[in-house]
């Protein structure tokens, strides 16, 4: 990667005022989005990263060679404290969480993740980190409004007046709202990106955490592999969403993070490519080239009956919204879960909780 004169990394357009030695903390980063966060930040150039995640080193889903990686708990705050020593920028991103079938019946645990950015943003505070990120999420909007899945596309206003999805929505919102004080009353720089399914290679694809687009990719490809050519959908089928691609994602960080006009002020960073969840299986057995036979469970957990990204505030601010068509990151998706599948089923270790 090419770099300035004057030693400062290039990289997507993005000015940033950051060293190539400067120290970037990533918390989260032995699961899905942080962990690429890592690997991104690694290949832009910059040479000290630090990486930590509550997670045993051997279960992280990705390791990134020369990134210092750190296993601990950041709902303690002595670790917070440790983790950002000497740290330049913070990207907090750990929080226990998974997809709907999680997020539904954790709650309590979903809540506790209050406890990681109450730490770490204090402690990045009290170290005098220059810029802080959040990763909060379209589960922060008012559900009241997403009850039809013929959805009016959700802007960052509709977050308020308060109506937050149970447990993981509620806990989201109030670590914005630390976000914002701390900017305001204490002078740390945060910037909070509110993801919409972010989806893409390294995310959990079974176990019980895993979300709608790698958990289809998975079903069919057992379908495919067992011969019983049938499919279980969670809820009718008609539910609609849209799915952010995890490159777009990470450059969205990257960008929405060296803002200086996104300063403690949630954006949300998601695809308005919306379909429905049948569409999205229909897609899928595209690529895997079969027909299957749909039932469906509408007792499972499905969440709200429709939600998009609305992104007229992100083309505004930054020029640039997240641009990968569902078709293609999909592809690239089913191949990775593909070769991960071969793999366990040969007996060698695969990503899970
Ligand atoms: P993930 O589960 O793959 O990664 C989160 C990581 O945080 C896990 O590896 C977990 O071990 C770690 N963690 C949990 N508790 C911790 C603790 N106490 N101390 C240290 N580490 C801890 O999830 P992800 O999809 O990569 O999500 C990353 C962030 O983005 C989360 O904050 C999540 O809420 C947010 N988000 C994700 C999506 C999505 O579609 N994936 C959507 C909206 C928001």
């Amino acid at each position: 990667m090419k770099s300035h004169s004057d030693g400062k990394v290039l990289g997507h357009d993005i000015e940033r005022d950051l060293e190539r030695d400067d120290l970037i903390l990533i918390t989260g980063a032995g699961g899905f989005i942080a962990g690429t966060l890592a690997r991104y930040f690694h290949d832009l150039g910059y040479t000290r990263i630090r990486a930590v995640d509550r997670k045993p080193l051997p279960e992280w889903y990705q390791r990134v060679p020369g990134v210092e990686s750190l296993s601990m708990d950041l709902s303690d705050p002595d670790n917070a404290v440790r983790a950002v020593e000497g740290a330049v920028e913070v990207y907090n991103l750990a929080a226990d969480m998974g997809g709907m079938g999680f997020i539904e019946r954790f709650r309590v645990q979903c809540l506790r993740s209050i406890l990681i950015n109450t730490n770490v943003i204090e402690a990045a505070h009290r170290a005098g980190a220059r810029r802080y990120f959040f990763s909060s999420s379209a589960c922060a909007y008012n559900t009241d409004l997403q009850k039809s899945p013929d959805v009016v596309a959700l802007k960052e206003a509709d977050a308020y007046p308060a109506m937050a999805e149970r447990g993981y929505g509620w806990e989201k919102l109030i670590s914005e709202m630390f976000c914002q004080e701390y900017w305001a009353e204490r002078g740390l720089e945060t910037h909070i990106a509110r993801f919409h399914n972010i989806y893409g290679p390294h995310g959990t694809w079974f176990g019980g955490r895993e979300k709608a687009p790698s958990a289809i990719i998975r079903k069919v490809i057992e379908a495919k592999d067992s011969g019983d050519l049938q499919i279980e959908i969670w809820g009718d089928g008609h539910q609609t969403r849209s799915f952010c691609y995890i490159d777009d994602c990470v450059v969205g960080i990257d960008k929405i993070m060296h803002s200086d006009a996104l300063i403690a002020t949630p954006i949300n960073l998601g695809s308005s490519e919306l379909v429905s969840i049948n569409e999205l299986v229909s897609i899928v057995e595209e690529i895997a080239d079969v027909q299957l036979e749909r039932t469906y469970k509408l007792d499972a957990p499905k969440g709200v009956a429709g939600r998009n990204s609305d992104n007229t505030f992100i083309e505004s601010v930054l020029g640039w919204e997240p641009r990968t068509p569902l078709r293609q990151g999909m592809a690239t998706t089913y191949a990775w879960v593909a070769s991960q599948y071969e793999d366990r089923r040969a007996g060698r270790s695969v990503v899970t909780d």
